[in-house]
């Protein structure tokens, strides 16, 4: 009998990841002879040794903080979206025996809020708070919803400046913006995004309630308990829905797995299993 085939996440911290859970429940849902475990990866020689797991017992990589930037590089062959974000979360060994890489986080996050919460960004305003790695991610596909309105605000204002100087090409009739935190624009914004670290960390984000309409969706990125105080404040400041980013990471795990396998698993089930096992 074959050995089931290899898969890993790989991140540095990486103990805390639900990948491995969330591509057990697909693959016993879809019927697939695979494995997918953690591993922790060693900063400043991800070329090295994801590359040597790929061209080894590993068939295929998916790839958190702090390495998509690198397995962005390691990749050979590049999908126009992840080559847009300057970073990939999935990467495989294609039948060309190159490494090829994709970025499945603005997809997920627009399954999530299109298909779970109903959302329907076109003509909306959109605020996007925060500038990194995950709000590169997603900015190409918001702008394909051709919000009327789209800006990022960052801490550090030159990062989100340089964001939407490197999108300007593709917003269309989108008016995209950068500006500073403590500088946001007047609300109501339809869609709030949380695309911060702030969670993870002692300091709280002061936002102004006055971001808040009587249709504004509130959506943190992060998951977890890391999400209650935006949570909590999406809530206080009068928000019509709001929700953490667990349905995004099992929506870019979907798609991620359905590169690697050829199927699409059904995600709400397993959503539902996270949210079950949480709460235990
Ligand atoms: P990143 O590249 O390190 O960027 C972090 C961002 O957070 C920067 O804009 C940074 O501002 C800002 N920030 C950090 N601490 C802050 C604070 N105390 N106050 C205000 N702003 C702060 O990280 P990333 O890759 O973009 O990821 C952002 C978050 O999204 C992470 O928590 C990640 O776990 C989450 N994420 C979730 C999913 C999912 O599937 N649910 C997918 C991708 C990412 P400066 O530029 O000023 O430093």
């Amino acid at each position: 009998m074959s050995r089931p085939d290899r898969y890993a996440v790989v991140g540095n911290p990486i103990h805390h990841s639900l990948s491995p859970r969330i591509h057990t429940l697909f693959a016993e849902q879809t019927g697939q002879a695979m494995t997918y475990e953690a591993r922790r990866g060693t900063p400043g020689q991800f070329a090295e040794e994801v590359g040597g797991w790929l061209a080894g017992e590993l068939r295929g990589v998916n790839v958190t903080v702090p390495f998509k930037e690198d397995a962005c590089q390691l990749a050979a062959v590049l999908s126009d979206r992840a080559r847009r974000a300057g970073a990939a979360n999935t990467l495989w060994t294609g039948d060309d025996g190159r490494i090829h890489g994709d970025n499945t986080d603005g997809v997920g996050l627009l399954r999530d809020l299109e298909d779970r919460l109903g959302c329907d960004l076109n003509g909306r305003r959109i605020l996007i708070l925060g500038a990194g790695g995950a709000t590169r991610g997603i900015l190409l596909p918001l702008l394909e919803r051709t919000p009327a309105e789209l800006i990022v605000a960052n801490r550090t204002p030159a990062r989100a400046e340089g964001l939407a100087r490197d999108f300007a090409d593709l917003a269309g009739d989108t008016r995209l913006q950068a500006c500073a935190l403590d500088a946001l624009p007047d609300g109501p914004f339809d869609l709030i995004l949380n695309a911060t670290a702030a969670g993870l960390s002692e300091d709280a984000l002061e936002l102004p309630a006055g971001l808040v309409g009587p249709r504004t969706t509130a959506y943190d990125l992060v998951y977890g308990p890391a999400a209650l105080r935006f949570l909590d404040w999406a809530e206080a400041a009068g928000c019509a829905l709001s929700s953490d980013g667990l349905g995004m990471l099992v929506e870019q795990a979907a798609e991620a797995f359905a590169i690697w396998r050829g199927v699409h698993p059904e995600t709400g089930p397993v959503l539902a299993t996270l949210r079950h096992e949480a709460a235990d």
